[in-house]
Order: structure tokens, then sequence, then C-alpha cells
């Protein structure tokens, strides 16, 4: 017989896909010893068997469920239901993975006329008994019957009006006498039925609603963002209840081990005296920090700090710890792996490492590459910033900076980010129904909450920039206006910018600069780098983006596209001359022109490089996108070159092409026009002897794009070397190249074992090799894929992840044949693919020497490679 229910001792925190996160934490804390409340925990498979009954609780489950809770009176000594001693629980959702926020959960369950009763005599506190009746009412309301929660709000509020109170704790017993009568009338008149007064009713209908919210709108796309499997189910905890609202020696908290934000190894958090847990969470009140609960209550404090070093020395990580004290005694209610910003993680990791508590590559594996993203974010500039006023000051809860329009709804947020506007979410407090509007948002400010609110936590995770409990700000989300406490009036659609690492808000748009990388970074790093087989180098075209690349790591350029060099502004008219000339004489004026404007990009690039290698691609385009289209550019033309527009329009129709992409281009120019290449041929060499003559090394690759077949590859490459000769002839002087070529072609990928004859190199140009294997232009693209991934007829976006199957299996072909003309022939990857994570563990796996991506993502692939390396030595290790 299958079993459905276990007790919180018979677990262990091994076991969280059949007991949920949370549950087989719980179960781990009380194996361990810590003062976690007892209680017990429906699987994840009463949950598929829950589903599997559409949506019915089995007669095994329900079985099961009262034995447990009548072992739970029997180890609480308390009574469901009762008027003297009565029992109450928690009813806690708890997924396999983590999903803040996503789940309702319900406290104080249990309670009704009767043991109201129980309680207020068990406590000898009729208030804070009071308010967890009415806090109950309204939970379940809302979790259990979707009984919005303004009404009850609403009748909160008017009874604090009539009673002139300014906060919920002024309300009297009488008061909420009257406040639980008017929500008991409430729920009847909502739910169309009375309050359930049975606790085992309510405690199965809870049990229900939590079942039936893994599939609610929220926990969907949640787990859409994060790639969680839908069939997991969920996991149901009950649990004893104790009482953080009994008067000032009782309280509740948050505790992260170490700074979620910044890594340090401190104990961060937040508590809040006399209040029950939702209200930390909810940043319904803002919270204080721990500091002062060492004040209030030192050996609470004290045994809590001593928990934190015992969990973390438990799960060798970060955790982050929910706890409540009921009369000075300390309850521990939860502990989960924190989440924390990228800054934070790494220092955590490097720390953990010099602690002796984990293996540098358990660092290195801890981190996934996209997570790096965050860390390359751009702050503002500082001399911007000294000058700017701040408009408002909250808590730094996610850093980085963010610039945008205000919105104060999640669906205007959506509606405008769609638009391609950059917006900030400005709301009170966000809620889970908030999830879609805060990921489109460039950042998100809230006027309440503390550090471990909502906002603040999914923010983190997200890893973007947030500020809370800005208590500078109010919030009218009915108006939709922002009025700062100085006065001013902020409209939807104005522009701010935040600084998440600050809290600071300042009242305009903010120009950005770079981010600064923390020694613990550059730490870890070398630890990546010393794990890595793959060479990783940067595709840039200009020396800012080469700078910058080799800032973040880059090992040499994987690709320099020339023709970037072309398109711009002061040079086009020459290349466009070059272009229309209709005899060589013409045709060579032109291009001795754009050849000293390349030696000068050539020589910058080199003088950078410093000897690293660099992948210098020839021109590649078709030669009509460099002509004019409008009427005003071919006068221009006409005037520049000594022709009519008419004859400049004959000559334009002449280039046009049915079908580019497949069109003259690549080592077709060459083939029809090689001036055009041996003049860069020319413009590279003597970039490189001038080079060479400051005393800086240097060895270009010269890369052939485009290629088919190997006799057009020996054709121009031939012609290249030639020219080449002649110029150390010349200059008796003879310098290291390599001739290659970019294999983006199937067919290239076919006859690689040919074309390894004439190539020192190959680099596959991953881009056009997918369009050329599917017979999908990237262009026009956008028109069907998203259908095909509807309908998952892809597994992903061929154009981000590789095509293993596919496109993949051409270039493993391609390197395999290469190698069999050439054993050592160089061969990478150049492409959007050179910076996927999956891709790279792919590249990594085919044995592959570099791979090559854009600057940004250079950290990012210097990961994936290390993360490759390491899968695959433990791989053959456990073989
Ligand atoms: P979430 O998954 O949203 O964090 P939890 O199940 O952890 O939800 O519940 C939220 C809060 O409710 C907890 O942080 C805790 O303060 C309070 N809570 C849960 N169970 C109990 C309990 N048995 N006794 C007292 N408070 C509880
Ligand atoms: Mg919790
Ligand atoms: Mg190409």
């Amino acid at each position: 017989m299958r079993k459905f229910v276990y007790q919180f001792d018979e677990g262990r925190k091994e076991m969280k896909f059949l007991l949920g996160g949370k549950g087989a934490n719980l179960a781990e804390m009380t194996r361990i010893g810590l003062p976690v409340p007892p209680g017990f925990i429906l699987s994840t498979d009463a949950c598929k068997d829950y589903n599997e009954h559409h949506g019915h609780l089995s007669e095994d489950i329900l079985r099961e469920v009262m034995l447990h809770l009548a072992h739970l009176e029997e180890v609480t000594g308390k009574q469901f239901g009762s008027a003297e001693n009565p029992l109450l629980v928690s009813v806690r959702s708890g997924a396999p993975l983590s999903m803040p926020g996503m789940m309702d959960t319900i406290l104080n369950l249990g309670l009704n006329e009767k043991s109201i009763q129980g309680l207020m005599h068990a406590t000898g506190d009729a208030r804070s008994s009071l308010d967890s009746y009415r806090r109950f009412i309204q939970m379940f309301g809302d979790v259990v019957f979707g009984i919005p929660s303004y009404h009850f709000e609403q009748a909160l509020t008017r009874i604090k009006k009539e009673a002139g109170y300014q906060s919920d704790t002024d309300l009297q017993p009488a008061d909420l006498e009257e406040l639980i009568s008017r929500y008991l009338d409430i729920f009847s008149a909502e739910a169309g039925r009375d309050f359930p007064q049975d606790p085992k009713e309510q405690l199965l209908l809870a049990i229900t609603a939590v079942f039936d919210s893994w599939m609610n709108p929220r926990a969907v796309i949640y787990r859409r963002l994060h790639d969680i499997d839908a069939s997991y189910g969920t996991a149901v905890n009950i649990q004893a209840m104790v009482f953080g609202n009994t008067g000032d020696t009782s309280g509740t908290g948050i505790a992260f081990t170490r700074n979620p934000s910044t890594g340090e190894k401190a104990v961060f958090g937040e508590f809040l005296l006399n209040a029950q847990g939702e209200d930390v969470v909810a940043g319904i009140r803002t919270p204080v920090e721990l500091s002062q609960l060492q004040k209030l209550m030192p050996q609470i404090f004290e045994e809590l700090i001593a928990t934190c070093a015992l969990l973390e020395e438990h799960y060798l990580d970060m955790q982050d710890i929910e706890f409540t004290i009921e009369k000075e005694r300390l309850y521990i209610l939860q502990t989960r792996n924190g989440k924390r910003t990228t800054k934070a993680a790494i220092q955590v990791a490097v720390d953990l490492v010099h602690e002796g508590k984990i293996s540098r590559e358990e660092a290195i594996m801890r981190i996934a590459p996209k997570e790096l993203d965050q860390l390359l974010h751009p702050a503002f500039h500082p001399d911007a910033l000294a000058k700017s006023r701040v408009l408002a000051t909250g808590l730094p809860a996610s850093p980085g900076a963010a610039t945008g329009a205000i919105y104060f709804d999640a669906a205007s947020a959506v509606r405008a980010a769609d638009m391609g506007i950059k917006v900030i979410l400005v709301r009170s407090e966000t809620s889970p129904e908030d999830i879609e509007g805060m990921a489109k948002s460039e950042a998100i400010l809230t006027a309440r909450g503390g550090m471990t609110s909502h906002a603040a936590v999914v923010a983190r995770g997200m890893g973007k920039c947030c500020i809370v409990g800005c208590a500078d700000i109010l919030i009218d989300e009915q108006e939709k206006v922002l009025r700062t406490k100085a006065g001013q009036i902020l409209h939807e659609g104005d522009l701010i910018s935040l600084d998440g690492g600050t809290g600071q808000i300042y009242e305009e748009a903010l120009p950005l600069t770079e981010a600064e990388l923390s020694p613990a970074f550059d730490e870890w790093m070398q630890w990546v780098d010393e794990s890595k087989r793959l060479q990783i180098r940067v595709n840039a075209d200009t020396p800012a983006d080469l700078q910058m690349a080799l800032h973040f790591g880059a090992e040499g350029i994987g690709l320099c596209r020339t023709e970037h060099m072309f398109f711009h502004e002061d040079r086009i008219p020459f290349v466009r001359q070059m272009i229309i000339a209709e005899n060589s004489q013409d045709r060579a004026c032109a291009l001795e022109k754009l050849k000293d404007m390349q030696k000068e990009d050539f020589c910058a690039l080199f003088r950078i490089a410093a000897g690293r290698p660099i992948n210098i691609r020839l021109l590649d385009p078709p030669l009509h996108e460099f002509l004019p289209k409008e009427t005003r550019e071919i006068e221009k033309l006409a005037q520049a070159s000594g022709k009519t527009v008419a004859e400049i329009r004959r000559r334009l129709s002449e280039l046009t092409e049915t079908n580019p992409m497949l069109g003259h281009r690549g080592c077709r120019l060459a083939v029809t026009f090689p001036e055009i290449y041996k003049m860069q041929a020319e413009a590279i060499m003597e970039s490189a002897m001038i080079i060479h003559d400051e005393g800086i090394p240097v060895h270009p690759e010269i890369m052939i794009p485009l290629v088919a077949t190997q006799a057009e590859l020996a054709l121009i490459k031939n012609e290249i070397k030639a020219t080449i000769q002649q110029m150390f002839d010349k200059e008796r002087l003879i310098l290291p190249f390599d001739i290659g070529t970019m294999i983006e072609t199937p067919r290239a990928c076919i006859v690689a074992d040919q074309i390894a004859k004439d190539a020192q190199f190959f680099s596959f140009g991953t881009n056009d090799l997918t369009q050329l294997t599917f017979g999908f232009s990237r262009d026009d693209a956008g028109k069907f894929l998203p259908s095909y991934e509807k309908l998952a007829l892809l597994p992903q976006d061929p154009f981000v992840s590789i095509d293993q199957d596919g496109v993949g299996a051409l270039v493993e072909l391609g390197t395999v044949r290469g190698r069999m003309t050439q054993p050592n022939i160089k061969i990478g990857v150049c492409g959007e693919h050179g910076g996927d994570p999956k891709s790279i563990r792919f590249f990594h796996k085919i044995g592959l020497q570099y791979v090559s991506c854009s600057p940004f993502r250079v950290p990012i692939a210097r990961l994936a490679a290390a993360q490759a390396a390491l899968l695959e030595q433990h791989s053959m290790e456990t073989v």
C-alpha cells in the first residue's frame, strides 16, 4: 500500500521531491534536534493521487491524515476544537523547488466559536487570541473560498475609524469580537455558506485548496519563468501553531545566515515584536533589524545566532531561516538555501571554500552561467549621480541601477514594456499577482515592506534592481500618482532612476556606466579559468569592445567583422564609389582610401590585443546593403562619382538580388572582385608590420567567409598569399599569419577534409550554418518560430541554443573530417551559440579549441566552459 503522509520525524532533507522543500527541511531540522513545532506532511504523491482522482482526497489519504492528526493531538497534549486546550495548526504548501510566495499558507486553523474560548483560556490573552481568529477567517476565506481580502480590510479599517484607533494593535477584545462577527457575515455573504465550524472540515478544505493552488495562474507563470516541471506537484505541511503575537516577549522574523545582497559573513535579518509571520513577509508592517532583538531578548538572540551557524554548517550553504518567538521561546519554522544576488552568491561560495567547507569545484558549479549577467549590469555614472537630486530613499533590497518610466500596476507595466518602454513598477507593496509585471520591469519600487518582503525576495531572484520600504513616498494606486514627503508629485510615465545598492531614488533618467567586479569575483574566476579547457574569445569589431572584453577575460578575438568598419558614416561614400566603379582604376582609387581607414582600425586592435590571436573576417555582406535607397542619397552619390542619377539607378538595379542571403556575398565577392580582399589583406599586414615595429607581437588570422568548395578557397587563399608574399619581399620582413575559413555552409562541413587542405583554421559560423541547414531565414523566422515553440516542434530556438542533432552534427562532422586531413587544425565557433551555456557544453564535448561570443557574454562563456569540463570529469569518474 502506498504511504501518503509522513510525520516530521520520518523524513530528511534529501526527500524534497516527496515531501516538498519546506517539509523535507522541517523534517531534517526535527531530526537534528532543533525546536520545530511538531507536525506531518502530505507528500507530493498525495497531490498526484488527488489529481488522479480529479480533485478528491482518496479514502487512504483521509485515513492517514486522521491517524496523524490524532498523533499530533497526543504529542501536543491539545485537542482539535477543544474549548479548554485547543490544537491549532498551520497548513503550508511546499513544492519540491522553492516557489516563494506562490502558494498560500493558512495559519491558526482549528479556531471556531468553541476553540476560541479555549485559546483565550490557554494563552490568558484575549486580545491576541481574538486577533488570531479574525486573521484565520480572513486567510481561510481568501485561500479556500477566493474571497477578496479587501472585504475584510474594509471592515477592519471601518472599525478602527469608528473607535478612533491608529494601529491594529489598539483594538480591544470587544472591538475584535465585533470585528469577528462582521467577518463571519462577510464570509457567509461571499462564500454562500456559513464559515465551517468543524476543524476537521476546515483542515480538509485547506488541504484541497493547497493542492488546487498548484495549478493557479501565478504558480503556472512562476514555473514557466523558472523552468520548473509541472508534474512534481506540491506537498502540504500541517504543523502545530506557535504564537508570536502574545505580547512583547513574542515576535516573529527572518534571518539570513549571511547578507543576501553582498554575501558578507554576518547574520542578517529582521523581526517584528508581537506579530505573526505573515506580517513580515507581506510587508504590511515594516520590521526592525535583528540587532533590536539582541537588545530586547539577548538570550534568544544568542540562540538564534547559534542556530544559524548550526544550520549553515549542516547545509553547507547560506540559509534563509524563519523563526517565531512565543513567550521567550524560540521556534524554527523554516530553513532553505537563501536566495541571493549573484554578487553575494560568489562571495559566499568563495568564503565557504576559504572556510574549508566546500571545494573549488563546488564553488564553480553553484552559480548558473546566466546568473553572471546580473554582475555585469551597469551602475550610474558617478558624476551624474553627484549632481542629481535624491527624490527619496528606501531600503536597498536588490542591487543594480535602472532608469525607466513609472507604472503603478502590473498590467500597465506589462503593456508599456511590450511596447518597448523601459518600465519601473511602483507599488505600495507587491503581491504574487504582480509577478509578470515585475519580470518585465527594469526595477521595482515599493513604499512598504522590508528587506525580506515579497518584492525584495522576488527581485533578487530575478536579478533586478529593487528598493522597498520607502517611507518617503506615498503611492496612490487608484489615482496613479506618487507623492514625496517633500511635496513632489509624479505621474504614470514619469522617468526616475533607482540605485538598488544604496536605496536612493532620483528624479530623472541618469546615465549608466560599467559594473565593477569584486576581488572575490576575480579569485573565483581564476578557479573557473583553471578548470576549463575551451579558450574563450570575443566577437569584437571596435577597440572599445575589445577593451571591455579583455577586462571580462577574453583570450583573443574570434571574429572581427570588417564590414562593420565599412559601415562608418564617413567611409560609406568610398565604399559606394568602390562598388559602382566601372573600371579598375576608379575602383583602385576608392579602395586605396578605404585601406588607410582599415589600417587605422587594425592597428588599434592589434595594439590592444598585444599578441593575443585576432581573427579577421574579410568582407562578407551582399554589396547592395551598402548602397543608397533614398533619392537624396542617390543624387549625392551621382555627384561624387561624376555619373548621372539614371546611371546610378541602373547600377543599383543590377546589384539588386532576389535572395541576398544566398546571393553575391562572402568569398563570392572575391571571386568577382579580387581587388577587395587584396586591399584588405594589405591593410591587415601593413598594420601588422607597424605594430611589429612598435615591438608588440602580432599574429593575425585572416578568415575567408562562406566557402563551399575547396577550389573557391584555394583560389582566394593563393591570391592573398601572393599579395602578402610580395609585401614581405618588399619590406624584407616575415611575420606570422594564418589563412583559414569560416565554415558556415552545410557543404563545407561535409567536404571539410578537402577544405582543410587549404585552411590553417576553421571557425564555424553557426548563425549562417543554422539558417542554411534548416533553410530558415533568421530575418523572417519571427513569423513562424513562435508557432513552432508553442507546438513544441523544436526543443528550443535553434538560433539561441545550437540544434545538436542537426546543425551540431554537421559541426562535429566538419571537425572530424577537417582533422582527418590536418590533425592539429585550429577549430572554434563564432556566432551567437558561442555565448550560450548549453551550446558551449556541446562544443566542449566535441573537442573544439575555442568559442567566441559578444563581450558581455565572455564571463558566462568562461563559466559554462569550466562547468562543462567539470561535468565531464565527474561523469568519467562515476562511469
Ligand atoms: P511561505 O512559503 O510563503 O514562506 P510559510 O508556510 O513559510 O509560507 O508561512 C509563512 C509564515 O507563516 C511563516 O514565515 C511563519 O512565520 C508563519 N507560520 C507558518 N507555520 C507556522 C506555525 N506552525 N506557527 C507559527 N507561525 C507559522
Ligand atoms: Mg516561509
Ligand atoms: Mg556568415
